[in-house]
């Protein structure tokens, strides 16, 4: 018998079973994250030939690091962090390498070194990563995590054996063959304790035997994301404020390089802008693709179809929005992160060209003969709707093996800095032109690709 393991993810808010289990959680976050620093200062410093620093990256003396911290976290812990790190660098070296290879197109921004955790200001960012076999689950009425401590966090606590903690909510994998490198940190935006387990399970594990419907996503600026199901669920993510914000920070980049002197090419407020302006983005292409991920599986889509921005941008768009564009959205991260959220669910992702449905009429199926104002497209044969809505459809229609269900009243979404929340009244398809709409990202020059609404 073949079994097929998918790997999968448990998210999981955790709660310590009293104050000291607290501190000593904190304690053992913040000691990881001081490691951490510390491995990382040892391999930037090398890797900005730094004077007295000997080497590259991968002569910093780790293994000093590891000696000094393995009473607080236990050896494995260490360890882990500090590979953890390497990985960083790994993965910033293979980065570096694509950007500076004119064949490859996808990475568009100058990778950064990997950074540290937290800063002066605000102190550590309480983060820690665990061994698969130095920590264990019960999923149960009472669900619990225990995980490995050093001895000296024992001592100073007067602690015995693991660290317990409670996990509040459900698992979507509780049966699972093996379990991964655990995550834990502190989530400061509503002050909770998270854990991610990545685990594999059996293919006959999947809970949603019974999804089989399909969704379609239109990709662009002004609405980031437009979907539509086979159920008849329509679903838009308003994106114009978070985008105005992103060229804002990107103008202001602009401008501090230009008052750059001779033979200098960044600054430490220009890196610190390019960092605040993409973990913004990340952070709302994160929440959005849970957030979307997790309607969708309670739709029972099985398999999400996305157009390929790519082949779009060449053809229709100005160069200059193209870029702009290309770089907010940095498509191949964000449809991977779909990719990876989907994956938990057992949902599949679909790359597909998408040419030409965001200007087609689903009424009497003309491209050439529509136009699009704004959020809105007309054709002379009288229809009139949402553009990126109706792309999203025409998309779905071809792709799609089942029929496609009537649609109910679109849902939209905003973004306010820590969650996509439902707008009270969703006028998306009804009322388009009350929307603002960004005038510098919209075309006037009638028919226009999806992308860039
Ligand atoms: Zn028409």
């Amino acid at each position: 018998m073949i079994v097929w393991l998918m790997k999968r993810t448990n998210t999981f808010a955790v709660r310590p079973l009293s104050d000291t289990g607290e501190q000593l959680l904190r304690d053992l976050l913040d000691a990881s994250a001081a490691l951490w620093n510390e491995v990382n200062y040892q391999r930037l410093m090398r890797y900005n030939d730094a004077d007295g620093f000997e080497g590259d990256v991968w002569d910093a003396d780790t293994g000093r690091l590891e000696g000094q911290y393995k009473g607080m976290l236990g050896t494995s812990t260490a360890q882990q962090v500090i590979r953890k790190n390497s990985e960083a660098w790994r993965g910033f070296f293979r980065l570096k390498e694509q950007y500076h290879d004119d064949s490859n197109t996808s990475v568009t921004e100058h990778p950064e070194p990997p950074g540290f955790r937290g800063n002066e200001e605000e102190g550590r960012q309480l983060k820690t990563v665990i061994r698969n076999d130095a920590y264990t689950v019960e999923w149960s009425k009472r669900s619990r995590l225990e995980i490995l401590v050093g001895s000296e966090l024992k001592d100073r606590y007067d602690h015995t054996g693991r660290l317990r903690l409670e996990i509040s909510g459900d698992p979507n994998w509780p049966e699972y063959e093996t379990q991964g490198r655990l995550d834990l940190w502190y989530d400061e935006t509503d002050s909770t304790f998270r854990a991610s387990q990545p685990v594999t399970v059996s293919d006959d594990a999947r809970d949603t035997p019974l999804a089989d419907e399909t969704a379609a996503l239109d990709i662009g600026a002004n609405n980031l994301v437009a979907c539509t199901t086979t159920t008849g669920q329509q679903y838009l993510y308003d994106g114009r404020e978070l985008f105005q914000r992103f060229r804002e920070t990107t103008r202001e980049i602009a401008r501090l390089q230009s008052k750059l002197e001779d033979g200098q090419y960044s600054s430490k407020r220009i890196r610190r802008l390019y960092r605040k302006r993409t973990r913004r983005r990340d952070h709302a292409q994160e929440a959005l693709c849970r957030d979307l991920v997790e309607r969708l599986y309670e739709d029972g889509v099985d398999t999400v179809y996305i157009g390929g921005l790519t082949d779009v941008l060449e053809t229709h768009w100005s160069v200059d929005t193209n870029a702009k564009t290309h770089n907010f959205w940095a498509f191949k991260q964000f449809t991977e992160r779909l990719s990876c959220t989907a994956e938990e669910y057992g949902i599949s992702v679909e790359v597909r060209s998408e040419a030409w449905t965001s200007q087609e009429c689903p009424q009497c199926g003309s491209t050439d003969r529509t136009t699009r104002h704004q959020d809105t497209l007309t054709c002379p044969c009288g229809f009139d709707g949402h553009a990126d809505l109706t792309a999203s459809e025409t998309f779905l229609k071809r792709h799609a093996d089942q029929t496609v269900r009537p649609m109910a009243r679109p849902v939209r979404f905003e973004w306010d800095d820590h969650n996509w929340s439902e707008l009270p009244c969703s006028p998306a398809r009804d009322s388009p032109k009350e929307q603002r709409t960004d005038p510098s990202t919209v075309h006037h020059d009638g028919n226009l690709a999806s992308g860039d609404s």
